[in-house]
């Protein structure tokens, strides 16, 4: 058995044909240009475009909203391949699925579907979920950021940082407060269009992901129709919750794609580097550590595949699951990460070198989605039986 038939024991032909495909356009199409666009701190966009053009922007949309309808496990492969290549367009896929589009398909009214999926799902528009801001992101509960009502509309005040895609992006998931007093129960999520009157973005200096567009959206007296509400008002964390399950799945697929492409460098880098008359790849201790890389990836892709089974049994929440993929998959990237650098001596952290690249967007993956305290708070708390899964 070749090493591609291996990962795709127990999936159907059509999602092995998947990984094929994607494997192959993300090889080809995307992975040459990665490096450019970091030098250049330029977003990938003609790469976005083109994912969009796959379809893969709406790869979870039901086909009557012009989506490509993929099952769970499917979706997680298409994150996975991309990430391999590239952190920000596997970024994009995730955010406008994971967060955006399945907020849409499980709350939205039929008109906001039609307005908003629709273009979403043809790669059409771009979208930025708009959670952390300057007081926190871990915890949602308290954001400052209002929405006072206003006749027909909410007027929304605050500000928003680290939003990923935001200078780029034509429509904003965007949780805020109608009363700061109810915590969790007075928070809305809010569709707002680029366009509306008092939103600006303003790009963040970061040490990494150059190319990826990472800024603050802030809203200064932006009406927002009340249609644009997605569920009821209060209702925000019931959106969001959903929709950071299917997050921290797309994040932890992610992981397991960044930490294969790091095992690939090292397993090529091992093999061809001589040190005391012969290979890296012969030395014990050399040996132990990509053991442990290649081991902890299987294991990872393994945890992400059990939640992508669990979805596509028509599990609606698998929260836990969720949690211990993105806590797992997200460790074992980072740890992988430093191993390929240091197995890489020297050499890995030079610029033309993506593996000290891989390095610093692994601490990303730890970061986002809820940080992998929080992960570790939230599992625990399901085991011992203090928070059970919502359905
Ligand atoms: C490149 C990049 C892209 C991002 N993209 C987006 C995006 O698109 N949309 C978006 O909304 N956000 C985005 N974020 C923000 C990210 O989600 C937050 O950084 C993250 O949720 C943590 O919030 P914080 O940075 O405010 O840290 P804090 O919440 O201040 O936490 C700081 C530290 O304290 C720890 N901590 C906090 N609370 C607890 C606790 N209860 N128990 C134990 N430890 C705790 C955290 O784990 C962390 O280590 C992005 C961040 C980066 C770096």
């Amino acid at each position: 058995m070749t090493e591609i038939d291996r990962a795709d024991v127990g999936l159907t032909p059509e999602q092995q044909a998947l990984r094929q495909a994607v494997r192959e356009f993300a090889r080809s199409e995307i992975a040459p240009y990665v490096d450019e666009c970091e030098r250049a701190g330029r977003y990938p966009i003609e790469l976005i475009q083109k994912i969009g053009q796959l379809g893969y922007l709406g790869a979870i949309v039901p086909p009557e909203y012009e989506g490509a309808g993929l099952d769970y496990v499917s979706y997680g492969i298409v994150c996975e391949e991309i990430a391999r290549a590239d952190w920000v367009c596997a970024s994009a896929i995730s955010v406008q699925n994971s967060l955006v589009c399945s907020s849409l398909v499980r709350f939205g009214s039929e008109e906001q579907k039609h307005r908003y999926l629709l273009p979403l799902a043809r790669g059409e528009w771009l979208s930025s979920a708009c959670l952390t801001e300057p007081s926190g992101g871990s915890d949602l509960a308290s954001i400052e950021t209002t929405a006072r009502r206003d006749g027909e509309a909410y007027v929304l005040n605050g500000e928003k940082v680290y939003i990923s895609h935001a200078n780029h992006a034509s429509l904003y998931f965007v949780l805020a407060s109608v009363d700061r007093s109810l915590r969790a129960r007075g928070i809305c999520a809010f569709l707002v269009e680029r366009d509306t009157p008092g939103l600006t973005t303003r790009s963040m200096a970061m040490h990494t992901l150059r190319r990826g567009d990472t800024a603050q959206v802030i809203f200064e007296d932006v009406r927002v129709p009340r249609a644009n509400l997605l569920a009821g008002e209060g209702e925000g964390f019931k959106v969001v919750g959903a929709a950071l399950d299917v997050g921290r799945f797309s994040v932890a697929s992610r992981a397991v794609g960044q930490a294969q492409a790091c095992v690939d460098a090292a397993l090529d880098y091992a093999r061809q580097r001589r040190q005391f008359g012969q290979e890296l790849g012969r030395f014990q201790m050399v040996q132990a550590m990509l053991a442990d890389m290649v081991t902890s990836v299987e294991a990872a892709r393994l945890l992400c595949r059990r939640v992508g089974q669990l979805k596509d049994a028509g599990v609606a929440r698998a929260s836990q699951e969720a949690s211990m993929a993105k806590l797992f998959a997200t460790d074992v990237c980072m740890k992988v990460a430093e191993d390929a650098v240091q197995i890489h001596g020297g050499y890995g952290l030079e610029a033309d070198n993506p593996v000290g690249r891989y390095f610093q967007e692994a601490k990303v993956l730890q970061i986002g989605e809820g940080s992998n305290q929080l992960q570790r708070a939230l599992i625990a708390e399901y085991a011992l039986g203090y928070r059970g899964q919502r359905r």
